[in-house]
């Protein structure tokens, strides 16, 4: 397994590679990995002959305020992961190398980022888009893989490849959690034992929008308060950003179930800002 730390030296070993005709499998990652990422890993290893893992915890989309310089790290031990599953190559670029100093070019997917996560960090999204496409132009994947634990991401990077006419396949894969429902993160680890027994509630109170949906309720609000008073039942809880249900597709606020739909919560335990999400399909012929 090779690890590349210049622009440069990354394209030039895909390149290699396309010009043998194999298809490269991407997944961008932030690093401190765990079983989620690796889910990723996998799958895109089952789709392709060449994996390309990269580790950058990209400046961009994360605001002044955030915990930019608290997101953990471990490149070894990442590093052993990711040999362990066969990966080709991890790139791992410093920040100088991917936003020199003069740097100022963003791209910006305008109306998919304005809701649930784009409502409280306004620049996060812009920062994300800017980075996959730089990784794109960089590793050029043929698939690239994206957890749906951060299905809003998911969804922005699918319409930035749709409007910019990429050619890069996304796949979608489902939401890895711990035994006790807790959807992992590289953020859990800076939860004390006590608000990480209370997180156990997002998924809890997630389950508990969908039962109440399949069951016949349709009334976005009475869903959503009854979610509000299972999370607001913690001790450990500082805020709840949102608990919100929209469209699965344009991830629009729905003010009735009478579509597919996501339901997505980002809630703050102590410092730490956590988001998990379920789809509820209640018409399966337009689950696209
Ligand atoms: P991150 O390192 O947090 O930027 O995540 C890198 C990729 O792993 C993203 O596509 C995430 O959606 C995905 N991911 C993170 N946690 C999970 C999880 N628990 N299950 C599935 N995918 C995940």
């Amino acid at each position: 397994m090779k690890i590349i730390r210049t622009v440069e030296e990354m394209k030039e070993f895909s390149k290699k590679i396309k010009e043998s005709g194999k298809p490269i499998g991407f997944v961008p990652t932030m690093g401190y990995l765990h079983e989620g990422h690796l889910s990723l890993v996998r799958k895109a290893k089952e789709e392709n002959n060449t994996v390309v893992t990269s580790i950058f915890v990209n400046p961009t989309q994360f605001a002044p305020t955030e915990d930019l310089d608290q997101y953990p790290r471990d490149e070894k031990g990442d590093s052993a992961k990711l040999k362990k599953e066969g990966v080709a190559a991890i790139f791992i670029p410093t920040i100088n190398e991917i936003y020199p100093v003069d740097y100022q070019t963003y791209v910006e997917v305008t109306e998919l980022t304005k809701n649930l996560c784009g409502r409280s960090r306004p620049t996060h999204f812009r920062g994300v888009t800017t980075i996959v496409l730089k990784l794109f132009k960089i590793v050029n994947p043929d698939r690239a893989y994206f957890g749906k634990k951060d299905y809003q991401q998911f969804r922005v990077i699918e319409k930035m490849c749709r409007d910019l006419n990429f050619d890069v396949k996304i796949v979608p894969c489902p939401i890895v959690r711990e035994k006790d429902g807790v959807a992992m993160s590289s953020r859990n680890k800076h939860l004390t034992e006590k608000e990480r027994r209370d997180t156990i509630i997002l998924h809890q109170s997630l389950e508990k929008g969908k039962e109440i949906i399949l069951n016949g309720e349709r009334n976005s609000s009475k869903i959503i308060q009854t979610m509000k008073n299972m999370i607001g039942s913690k001790k450990t809880l500082k805020k709840i950003d949102y608990v919100s249900i929209v469209d699965l597709y344009t991830l629009k606020d729905l003010h009735y179930v009478d579509r597919n739909i996501l339901i997505a919560v980002a809630v703050y335990f102590g410092k730490v800002r956590l988001i998990d999400n379920i789809e509820v399909i209640i018409d399966a012929k337009n689950n696209a």
